[in-house]
């Protein structure tokens, strides 16, 4: 179900056992092949994907396109809520979707930069609604979920998630490859170990002066289809585990 074709008394009369599911994605440089949209676009997919098997057991709300971006603001066309304003911005969606009876949120997440704010908001609300024993509030990242897409098509190189990479590059060659421009001149940036396993703070141009990390130029619309299947397969089998969840218990 889509919240966005959903009259009010509609929404109200969902059951509130039904996960509500909030796609969280960005609008920021993807390097000078890829559109500023492509974090968007893929969670998009993603999503679309996993509603057609899923179909009225879930509600999606519209996809949230601004995300917390401020690594890649050197780059024109980035769009980007500061860190503690884009967690104000999930504690507020959540505190809304609570208020309207919702007992299962899940924050679906497209971006990297968007993974500790998205995992700080549930862990805030949880705490801001503790006398509460019967909420189910979560954070994932599609990506994150378990796949291995390299392990399902071995001419895949990558076994993570970069940026503007072969997998991005690939999904948007899948989607709309009038989008994708020439790669060919594109040298391999390694995304390196920097200070692993500490967390360095980084913003994207010390990293990758024209924008993107990993190697663009292996990138397939056919690796790109292997992607979104892996991805969305991904996502329904975690939706289902929260469709299946108790209601009260920790495991799920
Ligand atoms: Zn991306």
């Amino acid at each position: 179900m889509q919240l966005q074709e959903m009259s009010w008394p509609a929404v109200g009369a969902v059951s509130k056992d039904m996960p509500i599911v909030v796609p969280i994605a960005a609008v920021e440089q993807h390097g000078p092949h890829l559109p500023v949209f492509t974090d968007s676009m893929l969670l998009g997919e993603v999503v679309r994907r996993a509603a057609e098997p899923l179909r009225d057991r879930v509600v999606w709300t519209p996809l949230l396109w601004l995300g917390n971006s401020h690594h890649h603001i050197d780059f024109a066309g980035t769009l980007s809520a500061a860190p503690r304003t884009y967690l104000d911005l999930l504690g507020d969606l959540i505190d809304n979707l609570i208020t309207h009876g919702f007992r299962r949120v899940v924050l679906v997440n497209g971006h990297g930069g968007n993974i500790v704010p998205s995992q700080q908001a549930v862990f805030e609300a949880r705490q801001r609604y503790r006398q509460r024993d019967d909420l189910l509030l979560l954070a994932a990242t599609y990506w994150l979920l378990g796949g291995k897409p390299h392990q399902v098509d071995p001419t895949l190189k990558q076994d993570r998630m970069q940026h503007a990479c072969e997998w991005e590059t690939s999904m948007i060659l899948h989607l709309a490859p009038n989008l994708v421009g020439d790669v060919s001149q594109l040298e391999p940036v390694p995304a390196g170990v920097a200070f692993d396993p500490a967390t360095r703070g980084w913003i994207t141009k010390e990293r990758s002066p024209l924008g993107y990390i990993g190697d663009p130029r292996r990138a397939s619309a056919l690796k790109g289809q292997t992607l979104f299947g892996v991805f969305a397969q991904d996502l329904v089998t975690f939706l289902e585990r929260v469709i299946a969840w108790d209601g009260r218990s920790w495991e799920g």
